[in-house]
């Protein structure tokens, strides 16, 4: 395939610029007053209870696969007091809350599905979908007794440190107020949900809800994929085309009346490609320790440095890193230098991008409706999608494309949206806008933490994220972190990093038990220490302000001067860092940290 490589980066930069606004994030609406209602839980009722007062060893915040693996590794250690609080009904976090028709794992169960062999799941595809994620999810809650002492439905307001005491105080919008030794923070990065800022959004007089809280009360249907059957004489808008859209598009085009999917910036869609996962095939590949061998491999193609010939998963993620590897063998070694690798690395994205849009254009029949499907940007501006029936949804004659040129929908009437100034009437609208990033991290966890002498995480974090290993921080003793900023920051597999920050965590408090210390606690040196060697490396690996903007580069923006500046990984990639940890957590002298 020959490209012009000038004229595509020329319609990637047009692209762009009708969409970067002045008011970046701003322009969304924060689901808080009158629009609360749009964040309730739709799936399970709230029940009453007494308010706690009482201590625990180890508290972690959050019940999404960081608190479930970090508790799961504790109890397995012999920490027999560990307590999730959890503002879902359920463990679960994304997958609690996204029950959307369609739902499943983006990256192939056998990496994204945590602790497979510690719970002996096999899972059902390659892709598996949200209902039994989910079902995982209470598999690990049953398997580790982590049901016993969990506060569901219960939002964290406060986390103080107890000097004197050295504990944690935790407050919680039921009443509660406890105390625990350790704290885990495990909050998830996309768990606030957010509305699109469209004029007159208020106005609505139709049904509307969120994606991440589906109303099947409103639809018919179930989670399992039961046709929708209540949406049969409805005309429905969503508004979105993320990745959260594209898996459940297919399904409103099959059950609604009419569905018109309002759409600014489209995704790149691959292939999918999914199936059930063979018992026989299975059972050969499991051999003791067979996750972590699939979790690196797949990790040592994503970041890139030393590629290794097998690739285990082989799907649309690791595609990219293997014709990177192929272009590489063929380099000259005069090129063999960060710009003529960057150089094929540009080449190898353009080159897949036109794939791409060749697949939009072959598999849509309505040569306008496949042009304004195709994306105009760099494969990792946005989060790439996967999908074998969004294209072909739009084959479908109840479906229509009603693309607003980068500009979104313009105004939202008492009847229904409108574009281009024409007004298209629905019975419902359904928000696919996504969730909440760049917005403060005390906004999104509902707390500011307070560590000693009364510092505030926000303001010692005014000028950006610090930390050891993304997991301690200066100031807040026996409080770790688990996400994958300043540590591996492998996006593609979060779950890899949850894993590894749950060892390394359950060494460290392990360590503090059984040593006799009370507190560990990283100190200043070895945080400065860790934020000058990461300024070494290259930075984020996605956010650069040359993308057409989205929540991956603040909006168009770029991170330059906000707390989500310093969010970079390990120099030397994710592989090198999940190396680099291991023995730092296993060599039994835990550099860095002070114990007392
Ligand atoms: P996104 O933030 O990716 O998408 C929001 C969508 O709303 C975008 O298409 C955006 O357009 C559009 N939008 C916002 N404002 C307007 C407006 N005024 N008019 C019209 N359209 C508007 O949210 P998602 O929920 O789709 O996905 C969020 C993330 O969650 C994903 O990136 C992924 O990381 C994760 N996810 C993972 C899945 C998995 O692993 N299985 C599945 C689903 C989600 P624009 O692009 O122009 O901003």
């Amino acid at each position: 395939m020959t490209l012009d490589i000038d004229t595509i980066r020329a319609k990637y930069a047009e692209e762009r610029d009708k969409r970067v606004r002045a008011d970046g994030n701003d322009q969304y609406v924060e689901i808080a007053g009158k629009f609360s209602r749009y964040k309730e839980d739709p799936y399970i009722p709230v029940k009453p209870r007494e308010p706690v007062n009482d201590h625990v060893t180890f508290a972690f915040i959050g019940g999404g696969f960081a608190g479930l693996i970090s508790a799961a590794k504790l109890k397995e250690a012999g920490v027999d007091d560990v307590r999730i609080v959890e503002k879902g009904g359920d463990f679960g976090g994304t997958w609690y809350w996204n029950r959307y028709p369609g739902a499943q794992c983006d990256t192939a169960s056998l990496i994204y599905m945590p602790l497979l062999e510690e719970t002996g799941h096999m899972p059902s595809e390659k892709y598996a979908h949200a209902p039994e994620i989910l079902s995982h999810c209470q598999r690990i809650g049953n398997k580790f007794g982590l049901y016993d002492d969990a506060l569901l439905h219960t939002e964290v307001t406060a986390l103080e440190w107890d000097d004197a005491n050295s504990r944690w105080i935790i407050r919680t919008n039921r009443g509660d107020a406890f105390t625990a030794q350790f704290v885990g923070l495990g909050t998830g990065p996309l768990h606030v949900a957010k509305l699109p800022g469209i004029p007159g959004i208020e106005n609505f007089k139709g049904h509307s809800f969120h994606t991440s809280r589906w109303d099947y009360a409103y639809t018919g249907g179930s989670p399992e994929g039961a046709p929708m059957t209540k949406l049969a004489d409805k005309r429905v808008a969503i508004i979105g085309t993320g990745a959260t859209s594209v898996q459940a598009v297919p399904h409103l085009s099959r059950d609604a009346k009419e569905l018109f999917v309002f759409q600014r910036t489209p995704s790149s869609v691959d292939a999918r490609n999914n199936g059930p996962i063979d018992p026989d095939w299975f059972d050969k590949i499991s051999e003791p320790g067979w996750q972590y061998k699939w979790l690196e491999n797949f990790a040592a193609h994503f970041s890139g440095i030393g590629i290794p010939e097998v690739d285990l998963v082989a799907d649309g993620w690791t595609d990219m890193s293997r014709r990177m590897r192929a272009k590489m063998v063929d380099l000259p070694p005069e090129q063999m230098n960060p710009a003529g690798i960057l150089a094929a690395f540009e080449e190898t994205d353009h080159q897949k991008m036109e794939e791409i849009r060749a697949r939009a254009e072959a598999i849509v029949n309505d040569k306008e409706t496949a042009e304004r499907l195709k994306a105009w940007y760099r494969q990792l501006c946005k989060r790439p999608c996967f999908h074998d029936e969004y294209l072909q949804s739009f084959n479908n004659p109840n479906t229509h494309l009603i693309d607003t040129d980068g500009k979104g929908v313009e105004r939202i009437t008492e009847k229904g949206l409108v574009v281009a100034g024409k007004e298209y009437e629905v019975d419902c609208i359904i928000y696919a806008s996504g969730f909440e990033v760049g917005t403060s991290y005390q906004r999104r966890s509902g707390f500011d933490a307070v560590g000693r002498d009364g510092l505030k995480l926000s303001d010692y974090w005014a000028d950006g994220m610090r930390s050891l290993h993304g997991i301690h921080v200066h100031g807040f003793p026996n409080m770790y972190i688990v996400h994958p900023a300043q540590g591996a920051n492998l996006i593609s597999n979060v779950p890899h990093n949850l894993v590894d920050s749950a060892k390394t965590i359950t060494a460290i408090v392990s360590h503090t038990l059984q040593s006799g210390h009370t507190t560990n606690e990283v100190t200043k040196q070895a945080e400065d220490d860790w934020l000058a060697l990461l300024s070494t490396g290259m930075g984020m690996i996605i956010g650069g302000t040359e993308c057409t903007p989205g929540y991956y580069n603040n909006e168009g923006h770029g991170w330059e001067g906000t707390p989500g500046a310093l969010s970079m990984g390990y120099p030397a990639g994710a592989v090198a860092y999940f190396k680099y940890i291991d023995e730092w957590r296993n060599n039994g002298k835990f550099e860095g940290l002070a114990f007392a």
